[in-house]
């Protein structure tokens, strides 16, 4: 599950689900500068951290270059620049599951 995350004082929150219905996008650019923007949409980053607000879902999205977080964005983009837009969709989550071992006397 998501970590919690700290909300800015004074801001009412703005959750995933409020960026959803309101039809927005997210824009994601690291700052290693690998790459070009890439672009989300809300409910598919509502099913991978829940219903988080969406100043903490900048921490939780990595680069695939460099694994560091990205600096991510809520956009409001009109109709026409939609259309210019390629957003990439949630295909498939899945879970690994991993192992540690300790040493113990016999
Ligand atoms: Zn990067």
């Amino acid at each position: 599950m998501p970590e919690q995350h700290r909300q800015r004082r004074g801001l009412p929150p703005y959750r995933l689900s409020a960026a959803r219905d309101q039809g927005a996008l997210f824009k994601a650019v690291c700052y290693c500068g690998s790459g070009r923007a890439r672009w989300y949409v809300p409910a598919d980053l509502i099913t991978l951290f829940g219903d988080i607000d969406c100043s903490s879902v900048g921490a939780l999205m990595r680069c695939e270059s460099c694994r560091e977080p990205m600096r991510v964005a809520v956009q409001h983009p009109t109709a026409g620049e939609r259309q210019a837009i390629r957003v990439r969709r949630l295909e498939r989550v899945w879970t690994v599951r991993r192992a540690k071992w300790r040493v113990e006397s016999a």
